[in-house]
């Protein structure tokens, strides 16, 4: 077989063999073939798809590039989440310890932000010390010991992915529901969790903006993971605006973990409570630990109020080489001063907001990145805090952008305002939680 027979049997849409599927991974992994011959492949699948078996052979393939974590050392059910990513999503570091509060051992690896969203491994770097490199062994230590750890994604695990989604990044190929299933199962896989929880996020700040299109996504990722023996569930949730107040990585780190303390579900954004809890205790009813949802909840919140998840995050924190001090509002983060507060034009409802522009002022101010290299400034920040469905009144304060320079301030303040919609008329807020799949 040669790579050139397959790129035309899939370009006249044929159904290719788990062999020439590994076939094409392991040879572009290796090198054994021209960047260019992998284009026209990617983009022969973009045309012709993939059926389902293809589908869980490349994500298998991809799988098997790298090196899979062993979770069966762990003691009690393992579970993780994922989400496709968004504005403002700093959910992971309030459901790790609270997932784990509730009996669940949550071994995740996350990865970087680019672009207008933001990733969470940026996000525990604001916290001085925070470890985020350790090996395998010490990794399922940690959460055997403090029933979570958040480390970065090491490039050991499922490096194909890396290569081809570079190689989709600059051929138009990303958006693509079998290369998009195979990218995200290969990675969450090899993690090695029982229970996995995607969080399929739609709308202006999402990277797939389409109801429809999620729902077929959903399909695909559950059908995998089922197949390979994970029990799977996946949470559609709104990426219209973004998720608390809080859009940086200083200031959301803040947000989650004051969030996290026995009074937070009543103080804290009340999405990004919903969000959380809902996400949480999916984990824990798919994972077995509750016969139903009302349950699952029940046992979230306790977990919650009670205070054990705010410990149990001192301890994951403490354990990775974090300090924080839980006395202080800010927990001994750095965070830059206001530089600039935006201020509601004249009397409406907020009718609309484009995400993605929000991120991407996150960036005006250096804190996101553009391109992989780009330096990122986490104690830069901005709070965003109307909803879609307030009223407003002239002179509320829309947005504060904290950083050290008034002209990045300003840009960053202008593009906000582009990116809000006003009405004269009121406007319905938006569902958050908007279906499931499993
Ligand atoms: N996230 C991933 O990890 N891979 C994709 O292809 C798309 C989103």
């Amino acid at each position: 077989m040669t790579i050139l027979e397959i790129i035309e049997a899939k370009k006249r849409g044929r159904e290719l063999t788990a062999a020439e599927i590994a076939f094409v991974v392991n040879g572009f992994t290796a090198g054994a073939f021209a960047d260019y011959q992998m284009s026209a492949f990617l983009m022969a699948v973009w045309f012709r798809g993939m059926s389902g078996e293809e589908t869980a052979e490349l994500t298998g393939a991809m799988l098997r590039s790298g090196e899979e974590l062993d979770t069966s050392v762990l003691s009690l059910p393992s579970a993780d989440k994922h989400s496709t990513g968004g504005v403002g999503d700093k959910v992971s570091l309030l459901l790790a310890p609270l997932a784990a509060a509730c009996g669940l051992m949550v071994p995740m690896l996350s990865g970087r932000g680019l672009g207008h969203t933001g990733g969470t491994l940026d996000k525990l770097e604001a916290i001085p010390g925070y470890r985020i490199h350790m090996d395998n062994s010490e990794f399922l230590g940690l959460v055997e010991k403090v029933g979570c750890a958040i480390i970065g994604q090491s490039g050991s695990i499922a490096p194909a992915d890396g290569r081809i989604y570079a190689m989709r990044d600059v051929t138009g190929t990303v958006d693509c529901v079998p290369l998009i299933t195979a990218s995200i199962m290969s990675k969450k896989l090899a993690a090695g969790p029982q229970t996995i929880i995607i969080d399929l996020k739609t709308g202006s700040g999402a990277f797939m903006d389409d109801l429809n299109r999620a729902r077929e996504l959903a399909a695909a990722l559950v059908a995998v993971g089922k197949l390979y023996g994970r029990r799977m569930s996946v949470v559609f949730s709104d990426m219209d605006q973004p998720l608390g107040s809080a859009v940086g990585h200083a200031n959301e780190t803040i947000e989650a973990l004051a969030a996290l303390r026995p009074t937070g579900r009543g103080t804290a954004p009340a999405d990004l409570v919903a969000l959380t809890e809902d996400l949480v205790a999916e984990m824990v009813r798919v994972a077995g630990l509750e016969p139903d949802r009302d349950q699952a909840l029940a046992r979230v919140r306790e977990a919650w109020d009670k205070g054990r998840a705010f410990a149990v995050m001192q301890d994951w924190v403490a354990a990775q080489g974090g300090r924080i001090d839980a006395d202080q509002g800010d927990f001994g983060l750095e965070v830059a001063p206001l530089a600039q507060e935006l201020e509601a034009p004249h009397d409406s409802w907020l009718a609309k907001v484009n995400c993605r522009q929000v991120g991407l002022a996150l960036a005006d101010v250096g804190g996101a990145r553009l391109t992989v290299d780009d330096p990122l400034d986490l104690a830069a920040g901005i709070d965003f805090l109307p909803q879609v469905g307030d009223k407003l009144s002239k002179g509320d304060v829309l947005a504060r952008v904290f950083c050290r320079d008034r002209e990045k301030a300003t840009a960053a303040t202008d593009r906000i305002l582009a990116a809000m919609t006003f009405s004269a008329e009121p406007v319905a807020p938006h569902e958050l939680i908007l279906g499931r799949v499993e």
